[in-house]
């Protein structure tokens, strides 16, 4: 086991891991993957630690990053890694900075409700998130072959442009970034939000077959798939009522909400 003044590792079976920030408020939960050959990293937190010293410790194949989508809280170690993946209506975005949000903004979110000792590197006054191009870009439908494992991407838009989620065939978890978390509402209330497409991936993925755990990027590590159905439910309800527009607010269904 690993011991860590910043990350905490949860082992989810001998070949995966949860790393988690729980000393921040957004509880941000980044995943290593380990396959045959190499293994994927799913974001690489909120930068204020450096993840790479954790993957060391778990891993000496080659990582390769996986970027559920370009915010802040999970892109934070991007530079430390030499292969990094977005989905391409997200990389301008991890090229050029995330639209809409000022540093002003980006720094008070981040050095704020922090429970657990900051490295000395971490300076709330000059962070930065990460910016730089990707190696390549991901599109909906790519299979990533890891040996032991298939890993299928599915594009969720909504919550940013470029969301993704990534479905671990052969295991049946579901990972699902910042589209499906229990505890604090799931949102789509910025501009660069859409209410509409956020509904219609939440669908979509209530629809996959054989998911056996379901993995948020925030708050409770690892949901029951029943948490789908309650999915389908509550994107009926949003639906019928007219509900799916930004200025509703916030909707709570069992086990998770949504903000529009
Ligand atoms: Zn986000
Ligand atoms: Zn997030």
């Amino acid at each position: 086991m690993i011991f860590d003044t910043w990350f905490t590792v949860q082992q989810i079976d001998n070949y995966t891991y949860a790393i988690s920030e729980y000393g921040h408020w957004e509880k941000v939960h980044s995943f290593l993957l380990l396959g045959n050959h190499k293994a994927i990293l799913i974001d690489t937190g909120l930068g204020i630690d450096n993840i790479r010293r954790i993957t060391n410790q778990l891993t000496n194949l080659p990582i390769e990053v996986i970027t559920t989508h370009v915010h802040t809280d999970h892109i934070g170690s991007h530079g430390e890694f030499e292969k990094i993946y977005v989905h391409e209506a997200d990389k301008e975005w991890l090229v050029h900075g995330i639209k809409g949000l000022t540093i002003e903004q980006i720094r008070k979110d981040i050095s704020r409700d922090i429970t657990k000792p900051t490295p000395v590197t971490f300076n709330p006054a000059t962070y930065q998130p990460f910016q730089g191009e990707p190696t390549d870009v991901l599109n909906d439908g790519d299979l990533i072959e890891l040996g032991n494992r298939t890993l299928k991407i599915y594009h969720t838009p909504g919550h940013s442009p470029g969301h993704i989620c990534i479905f671990d065939e052969t295991n049946g978890y579901l990972f699902t970034g910042d589209l499906l978390y229990d505890e604090t509402p799931v949102y789509a209330f910025y501009p660069s939000t859409s209410p509409v497409d956020l509904i219609a991936s939440l669908e979509r993925m209530a629809m996959i077959p054989n998911v056996k755990k379901v993995f948020g990027s925030h708050n409770t590590l690892g949901l029951s798939p029943a948490i789908l159905e309650e999915v389908k439910i509550a994107a009926k309800y949003l639906k019928e009522n007219d509900l799916v527009k930004f200025g509703t607010g916030v909707h709570t269904f069992n086990g998770f909400s949504v903000q529009f």
